[in-house]
């Protein structure tokens, strides 16, 4: 058992929350450390639909704080990071007597069209799927569309690369080290770690904690606090399913059901189609989500009434499954809860603060943890002034418009890598993909290949900088190159990894 300084400040959950957290505090000058208990966004960051968006149907909830904020943060965040992000243009596909009149959506997508914050990013149109590729995939019976813009995310990679940058600027970021036990002692929290890989318990002091343990919030509160009967947060399980691609447009298809509910086609990873997601109350632990027979069903269901040709089960080739953390404000349908984020400080004068983060969007987590650092600042005094909004991520330092020529610098300095292995290194590293290619002059000078587009080189690169341990860390959030590989070659990077991969 060892000991450490006192850190002004200790995030549980390294989701995109406590890494936002974790970054913001950091970069103002408090001394931060961070600890999550498996592999960062494991938990719901790397299961959501990875929109960064206003949240169209919010609206019909009345949500007008939370879609303003969340449409201005989409250009903020594609600036910041350009590499993880970019701008999606969504084809909404309407029918006479269908479930919400064409006025209704105008109305909806004027509002998002003009709340605010939409400078780069192009307006709605209305589009003739007669005359429009984008009808060719649909039912003739879509002859009207509309299109409209909002943003994508690699949500995996915008964690590990909040995690990265909280680093950086001087945090300590523990991962696979779960939080067993907090309590006060003599004017600080002291916090006890224990080790996921090796068992070794370590303590911490701080003097302010922050709970960001997303859908895990309350049973944190009950485990490591000891605390009874807490009801802060609704579970509510989505999941996506992944097929062999349905359509080659750009753009992606958001389609209403005649529940009243909405499903997403998305363009995935180059030769697939993601779509998704459901929404239905979840009781269990949040790690044992899996998507059921029924949500399988009612996927392809709902988006065999757009396609031409019907979306089967069969033709699965990947599915995952997340858990929203949404707050409890007691509504009675699980789609009808409340998406915004609630911020609650608990702690008598002169107790160390703890800070309780319910609900977020991946697209609102750098208002979120702007939010937080403000109470953070009233609690334990005031460091540095909010300095995230006009910032970079590792390796976004390239104008946002400007990622296909970040793809040809690459190529030029490293030919003889092939441009769908380039496009894919700028998309997850930006500009470090340089740093991971280093010296190469051949594709051999990369070390061993992995399968799909996957190279030691790049392997290394996650161990060393980016905390990957497991295969599944490298194949399904590090990178999606799970999707490429034969389960051979999955068993062999397993392989490699367990023999010490950096060793
Ligand atoms: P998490 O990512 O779950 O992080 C919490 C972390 O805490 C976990 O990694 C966990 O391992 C760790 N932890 C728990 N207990 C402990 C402990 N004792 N010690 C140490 N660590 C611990 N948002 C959007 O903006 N756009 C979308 O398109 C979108 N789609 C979504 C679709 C679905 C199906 C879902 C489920 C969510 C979606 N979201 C979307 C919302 C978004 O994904 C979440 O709000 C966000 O990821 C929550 O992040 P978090 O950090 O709060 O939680």
């Amino acid at each position: 058992m060892s000991e450490h300084p006192i850190y002004d400040l200790f995030v549980i959950g390294g989701g995109i929350n406590g890494c936002g957290i974790a970054r913001d505090a950091a970069g103002r000058g408090y001394s931060v450390a961070l600890a999550e208990m498996n592999d960062f966004a494991s938990g719901t960051s790397s299961g959501a639909t990875k929109l960064i968006h206003g949240g169209l149907r919010y609206l019909e909830h009345y949500e007008f704080r939370l879609v303003r904020e969340a449409l201005m943060e989409r250009e903020v965040l594609w600036q910041m990071a350009p590499h993880v992000i970019w701008p999606l243009r969504f084809v909404l596909p309407f029918q006479k007597g269908g479930i919400r009149p064409a006025w209704l959506i105008r109305l909806g997508l004027f509002l998002y069209d003009h709340l605010g914050g939409r400078k780069l990013l192009p307006a709605t149109k209305t589009l003739d799927l007669r005359r429009d590729v984008a009808g060719r995939p649909l039912k003739p019976i879509f002859s009207k569309a509309f299109e409209y813009s909002d943003g994508w995310v690699d949500d995996a990679r915008m964690v590990v690369l909040n995690a990265r940058d909280a680093e950086i600027r001087g945090a300590r970021i523990l991962s696979r080290a779960r939080v067993t036990s907090a309590r006060r002692e003599d004017g600080h929290w002291l916090i006890t770690t224990k080790s996921q890989r090796n068992g070794s318990v370590e303590t911490h002091r701080a003097r302010m904690l922050v709970n960001a343990a997303g859908p895990w919030v309350d049973q944190v509160l009950a485990g490591a606090f000891g605390r009874n009967n807490v009801h802060n947060v609704r579970l509510v399980q989505g999941s996506h399913i992944v097929v062999r691609k349905k359509f080659s447009d750009p753009r992606a298809y958001f389609f209403q059901n005649p529940d009243n509910r909405i499903i997403f086609a998305i363009p995935y990873e180059g030769d697939f189609t993601l779509i998704g997601t459901t929404d239905q109350d979840y009781t269990g632990d949040p790690k044992d989500v899996r998507i059921s027979a029924q949500e399988v069903d009612y996927l392809c269901n709902a988006a065999s009434e757009y396609f031409q040709e019907p979306v089967r089960s069969e033709d699965i080739v990947w599915s995952y499954s997340g858990v929203r953390p949404l707050y409890d404000d007691g509504a009675s349908k699980a789609q009808e809860a409340t998406r915004d984020y609630v911020l609650k400080v608990e702690g008598q004068d002169g107790e160390p603060p703890l800070l309780n983060v319910f609900g977020g969007k991946l697209t609102t987590y750098r208002r979120l943890a702007e939010h937080a650092v403000e109470k953070i600042a009233d609690a334990i005094g005031e460091k540095g002034k909010s300095w995230t909004a006009g910032s970079r991520l590792p390796g976004g330092d390239f104008d946002a418009t400007a990622a296909a020529s970040v793809v040809v610098d690459l190529i030029k300095a490293y030919p003889f890598i092939q441009r769908h292995h380039a496009e894919r290194l700028v998309r997850c590293y930006g500009t470090d993909a340089k740093q991971i290619l280093g010296a190469a002059q051949r594709i051999e000078d990369l070390g061993r290949y992995f399968g799909g587009t996957l190279y030691e080189a790049e392997v290394r690169w996650l161990v060393e900088r980016e905390w990957a341990v497991s295969a599944e860390d490298v194949l399904w959030r590090r990178t999606k190159q799970g999707l490429f590989l034969t389960p051979e070659e999955a068993k062999g990077l397993d392989i490699y990894l367990r023999m010490g991969a950096a060793a």
